[in-house]
């Protein structure tokens, strides 16, 4: 005998075997029960979710010869031939395999015959929105004339396809995804009846997999089932889902909001060992988010099954947590539609996530990454509020950035966030800092500096890799390094790391043997282009009151603005000089 597909076998016979639409069924039972029966009905909802199992069941339950309390008894006559699919007088017609003109005309002319067996003809029609305009007219006809004893039953995933004349002629049912508990459920009842066995834990993955649809749910089953050779096991629902385990994704959560990044990391290393998707990964992260939110509120919401960990973490943690967390992910979500290395971007997420939630710092520090015009105008007007106070790190740029300072007063240098932000010996992140180094850049320096790049972040201790992975070299002297971060919450939480400063520093020198260690310049790559134009805009003027600049610098005292850029080139990581140009 042929395998039949789990959710074919266990299609609900009775609206009691239905899962997860009590009040459909309970309205459906009662029409039945006091002859309250309308000509047609839309039962709409998501696919799986058992809007063709209802209207079976229905039709079955309308005929029966003996219902009990608006239930198909099942026995009788009209059942059998029913469930055999031998009962003439029930029939169904899938409109997604056809546009339905001819079949809707064969119903037009069937319907004026009275039923055959049955009490009543229905019709039942899946996927209705899928009509064409034609059909639609047609089964409007039909409508609008209802023979006696004849019954409609439209269902759909997509109601606003339907024409409003069709809807307001039904009665409307609305189908709800089923939740994860539910699901759960209904897969230990089927196991149970078939005798199979199965890992708890196996059915919750698939029931939060199935995403609120039945049949989705019974298809994951039936694969699993078939690996297993019969038993369930967690390792073959996961295999059939894709899914990273709930386990995982709760350990995971647990340590960013504990703040421990290394955990946090290492968990992620885990998800992506496994070749999990980055994108699944990220959603499953907002819908565990999302649950942990609505735990609280609306436990009945939650789609998930919860185990020990998210209800410890529902428990201990405030909402403020899930809030801050599913507007991260949300971030995170459509940066990796632009990019091809998304593990880079999970290893930010997990750092930003591992950030204390409610500090003003990270947060502002978020919003002016956004937008690097706003960081500019920022850092100009608290410029002119203040006097400059070069920092001691900006040392080997002191005659330059007194130049700078009386040509132009507006732009003087200002740490964008020294205020809360506890910066350690070996960085600076101001314009003088900046225009410092590149006032004695080379070439040679960055490519020195670039070449050992990899190495030096392959030294560092896994958390504080994943911040130096979105940073990059992109001009050096021989004292100094300037280095642009992707995020500006990275790159401020990185410049409060003294030993891992003191580590770059060290590692730096020895890996590019140079005699001496270079001071860190850390900017954020949204505001190189500023800082590189005002560089380039005062580089004749510069040259004049300051000779002793880099040689590189000096051969292009004649040239013109234009040719200042593609010099800069030379001297700039050209990647950037690139992005910037256009
Ligand atoms: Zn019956």
């Amino acid at each position: 005998m042929a395998y039949q597909a789990l959710y074919r076998t266990w299609r609900p016979q009775k609206f009691s075997d239905m899962i997860g639409q009590e009040i459909v069924t309970k309205t459906l039972k009662n029409a039945i029960i006091t002859g309250q029966i309308t000509h047609a009905y839309l039962f709409n909802g998501p696919r799986g979710t058992g809007k063709t199992s209802a209207a079976k069941i229905f039709a079955k339950a309308i005929n029966c010869l003996h219902p009990v309390d608006g239930e198909p008894d099942g026995t009788c006559e009209i059942c059998q031939a029913a469930d055999n699919g031998t009962l003439g007088d029930i029939v169904e017609l899938d409109a997604a395999s056809n546009n339905g003109v001819d079949e809707i005309r064969e119903i037009r002319e069937d319907v004026t015959y009275a039923p055959t067996q049955a009490k009543y003809k229905v019709y039942i029609i899946d996927e209705v929105h899928m009509l064409s305009t034609g059909a639609f007219n047609a089964l409007l006809k039909t409508l609008e004339e209802p023979p006696a004893n004849v019954i409609f039953i439209l269902a759909t995933t997509e109601p606003q396809k339907i024409p409003a004349t069709i809807i307001s002629r039904t009665q409307r049912f609305d189908f709800k995804r089923i939740n994860a508990q539910s699901a759960y459920e209904r897969m230990i009842y089927i196991l149970d009846q078939r005798g199979n066995t199965y890992d708890e834990a196996a059915l919750k993955v698939i029931a939060n997999a199935a995403d609120g649809g039945m049949r989705d749910a019974l298809s994951i089953l039936d694969q699993a089932l078939s690996f297993g050779d019969g038993h369930v096991t967690l390792e073959n629902a996961l295999l059939v889902t894709g899914s990273v385990t709930q386990t995982l994704l709760g350990k995971y959560v647990e340590a960013v909001v504990n703040q421990n990044t290394k955990q946090g990391l290492a968990k992620l290393s885990e998800v992506l060992d496994e070749g999990k998707d980055a994108n699944r990964f990220v959603e499953d992260l907002i819908s565990y988010a999302r649950d942990l939110l609505l735990y609280t509120e609306a436990p009945e919401l939650v789609t998930l099954v919860p185990d020990e960990t998210f209800t410890q973490l529902a428990k201990t943690q405030s909402a403020n947590i899930w809030y801050n967390m599913i507007d991260t992910l949300n971030n995170t979500q459509q940066q990796l539609r632009f990019t091809n290395r998304p593990a880079i971007y999970l290893e930010v997420l997990t750092v930003k996530l591992s950030q204390p939630v409610g500090q003003g710092q990270v947060v502002s520090s978020v919003s002016s990454a956004v937008d690097p015009v706003a960081t500019a105008v920022q850092t100009d007007r608290q410029s002119s509020e203040q006097q400059p106070t070069p920092s001691p790190a900006s040392e080997p740029a002191q005659s330059v950035s007194h130049e700078e300072k009386r040509s132009q007063p507006v732009s003087e240098p200002k740490p964008v966030t020294s205020e809360n932000s506890r910066v350690a010996p070996h960085v600076s992140e101001d314009q003088a800092a900046v225009f410092g180094v590149l006032s004695e850049a080379t070439r040679g320096d960055l490519d020195r500096v670039t070449a050992i790049w990899g190495d030096m972040i392959n030294m560092l201790p896994v958390p504080e890799q994943a911040m130096l992975n979105v940073a990059r070299p992109i001009a050096a002297s021989s004292n100094g390094l300037v280095v642009a971060f992707d995020f500006d919450v990275i790159r401020a939480n990185a410049m409060r790391k003294p030993d891992l400063l003191q580590t770059m520093v060290t590692q730096i020198r020895e890996l590019t043997q140079a005699q001496h260690e270079r001071q860190l310049v850390f900017i954020t790559t949204e505001s190189w282009p500023v800082l590189r134009s005002k560089f380039v805009a005062q580089l004749p003027k510069h040259k004049q009151q300051a000779p002793a600049v880099n040689p590189d610098i000096e051969e292009k005292a004649d040239t013109t603005e234009d040719n200042l850029v593609t010099e800069a080139k030379t001297i700039f990581d050209e990647s950037i000089v690139e992005e910037i140009d256009d």
